[in-house]
């Protein structure tokens, strides 16, 4: 799949949302979002990319595909599926569990899913890398259990276009790159100038929430 063919597919599923003001996983605000749950609704969308994403891991030779809670969950097994019809061999699916109630989240493999790592070459597959904060936690609890650590996939990078790796783990093997700036929250240009948090998308209902408690505490 090209990069030209991904970015049909999320312009396709109405994926890339801009001009609006986002809180993602790593708690950063911008003003682009790229929802992923268009692309996971659209069954040919997600067939497409993980086939996608198969195809640039295949080379890396993974046995087993993690992917984190939530998103990254479906994407593990249709890449592990691709994987098992290009590679001719099984190739396992397992998942990170999310912990804590709101960013920024710590991950964990499940106690049965560390048989399924154990000595194996393992990649880590994500729906969109936003700063790579998801990502660098699940290679914090799947590493120590898996046998090596081989390759990245998603659909979209949109960290950084020359991104080599990500919690020292390469390559990033990304369908697409969008390049978008970030801010810290505490400096966010969209916060100073008062544009209202989208609460629809990403994870600005947990922000404000814990803004609101943040003030109560200083009257
Ligand atoms: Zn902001």
């Amino acid at each position: 799949m090209t990069e030209v063919e991904a970015l049909a597919i999320l312009k396709r599923t109405d994926a890339i949302r801009m001009g609006g003001h986002y809180v993602y996983a790593s708690w950063d605000h911008g003003d682009t979002y790229v929802d992923k749950d268009r692309i996971l609704q659209d069954p040919h969308a997600v067939f497409a990319v993980t086939m996608g994403i198969a195809e640039l891991l295949a080379p890396h030779d993974p046995e087993v595909i993690v992917g984190p809670e939530l998103g990254g969950i479906g994407i593990a097994m249709f890449v592990a599926h691709h994987l098992t019809e290009i590679l001719g061999k099984t190739v396992k699916a397992a998942f990170a569990e999310k912990i804590g109630d709101e960013p920024p989240f710590r991950y964990r493999l499940r106690k049965g899913h560390y048989a399924i790592v154990a000595g194996k070459r393992v990649a880590i597959v994500e729906d969109v890398i936003n700063t790579g904060h998801t990502i660098e936690r699940v290679v914090g609890a799947v590493m120590p259990h898996a046998g090596s650590m081989v390759a990245i996939g998603a659909i979209c990078d949109r960290g950084a276009i020359e991104r080599r790796h990500v919690a020292g783990v390469s390559p990033v093997c990304a369908l697409t790159s969008i390049k978008l700036r970030t801010h810290d929250w505490h400096n966010c240009p969209l916060c100073r100038r008062g544009d209202a948090i989208n609460i629809d998308l990403g994870h600005g209902v947990a922000f404000l929430a814990r803004q609101a408690r943040a003030n109560s505490h200083r009257l």
